[in-house]
């Protein structure tokens, strides 16, 4: 039997209106909450669905409300010095991606105080600011997995910080936040959790646990990817969140792969949101699998019930018309995304070649 650990110490509560109906559970982390968010979860629902909650215990909250996407060290700290003059205890997370990850820094950052450069440096202790986090979008799994990922200005990328204690205490995951989340979200954050589940397979550091995980997101995650640009009903967004989690899951155990770490240079220097840049990323890596016969290919093709033309078509639908990004700019990003640890990390591990050509093969020559 292969060794390998299995470490996921996230309660996940899932349903229509757990916020509200498991709400107790807040109780347990302290009394005063700093509640990190963007400004979508006051019009979602969310916000005053964990507001109430928190209420109904006795337990104070103030809202930090300034989390943009792709959040900087900057926003983290901004969180930090109001959790401190608000002498709060514990964090809730109210949102995407970005609110998570920022209050996961915030949650550590105000019990391991770091200057500037040392935010990047890693070898955090497992110690953080209890947490409990509500997603209000289904791509990111950042609800159950250990780390946060900011933008690093110096380092001109975006990099991931962790510690076992940033898994969340509590994760609520509840579709009806997402009923108005516009398409082209949906779209970009459901190939997000895609990707995850299928780097995660692609990984050298994947396990039976994580790949079973991964395996059950594609299943249910593969048939909504090709829905995402159409109408979703509240309950194929629950089926969603679930996927997304599940995929989260995975990561958790089995890091991310070249994939994450080349999209970070289209997402830093481009814009590019973070789930559409992995997905622009994908068809190139799949086909790279195939020439160089990778074995989890065609456990990811099997969990997927399609081809690798079927998968890259459907990619290719959902992204529509791609950026058109000079050849001289993706060479150097090819040359940065080369100094990723993640590039090691992959079953496929890709050459400076092969990474050049998943790039041109992901934009239209211009
Ligand atoms: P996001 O940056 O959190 O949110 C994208 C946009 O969607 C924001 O404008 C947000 O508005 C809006 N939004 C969120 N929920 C909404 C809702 N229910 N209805 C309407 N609008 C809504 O995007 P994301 O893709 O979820 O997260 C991306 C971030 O997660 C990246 O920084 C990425 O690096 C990170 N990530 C982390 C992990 C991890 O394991 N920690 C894994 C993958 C990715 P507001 O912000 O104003 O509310
Ligand atoms: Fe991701």
């Amino acid at each position: 039997m292969q060794a390998f650990t299995y470490y996921m110490p996230t309660r996940v509560i899932c349903g229509r209106d757990c916020v509200l109906s498991r709400g107790a559970l807040f109780a347990e982390l302290g009394r005063s909450a700093l509640i990190v968010t963007g400004k979508s979860s006051a019009k979602n629902g969310a916000l005053a669905d964990v507001l109430s909650a928190l209420e109904a215990n006795g337990q104070t909250a103030t809202v930090f409300d300034r989390v943009t996407p792709n959040p900087t060290v900057a926003c983290v700290r901004e969180g930090v010095a109001l959790l401190q003059a608000a002498g709060a205890d514990f964090v809730v997370a109210v949102g995407g991606g970005s609110p998570m990850d920022a209050a996961k820094a915030i949650a550590t950052l105000a019990v391991q105080p770091r200057s500037d450069e040392e935010v990047f440096a890693g070898g955090y202790e497992a110690r953080a600011l209890p947490m409990a986090h509500v997603p209000t979008t289904a791509g990111t799994g950042s609800e159950v997995t250990p780390y946060a990922i900011l933008t690093n200005d110096a380092g001109q990328t975006k990099t991931s910080i962790t510690s076992s204690a940033m898994f969340p205490r509590l994760a609520f995951l509840d579709g009806k936040y997402m009923a108005h989340l516009p398409v082209s979200s949906t779209v970009n954050t459901a190939l997000d959790a895609f990707s995850h589940a299928v780097e995660g397979m692609l990984s050298r550091n994947a396990t039976p646990m994580s790949d079973a995980l991964a395996k059950e997101s594609l299943r249910i995650l593969y048939p909504l990817l090709q829905k995402t640009a159409g109408e979703l009903t509240i309950d194929e967004r629950d089926e969603l969140l679930y996927a997304s989690m599940l995929a989260g899951m995975t990561i958790a155990q089995s890091g991310t792969t070249a994939v994450h770490g080349m999209g970070y240079s289209l997402t830093y220097f481009y814009g590019i949101d973070h789930g559409r840049a992995n997905g622009l990323l994908l068809g190139g890596t799949l086909r790279l699998c195939e020439k160089k016969k990778v074995p989890a290919l065609e456990e990811i093709l099997s969990a997927c019930s399609d081809t690798l033309d079927g998968v890259c078509a459907t990619l290719d639908a959902l992204l529509g018309q791609r950026e058109s990004i000079p050849r001289a700019r993706l060479e150097e990003f090819a040359v940065r995304a080369m100094s990723n640890k993640n590039i090691k990390k992959s079953a496929y591990e890709p050459t400076a070649e092969e990474v050049k050509t998943i790039f041109f093969s992901a934009f239209p020559a211009s």
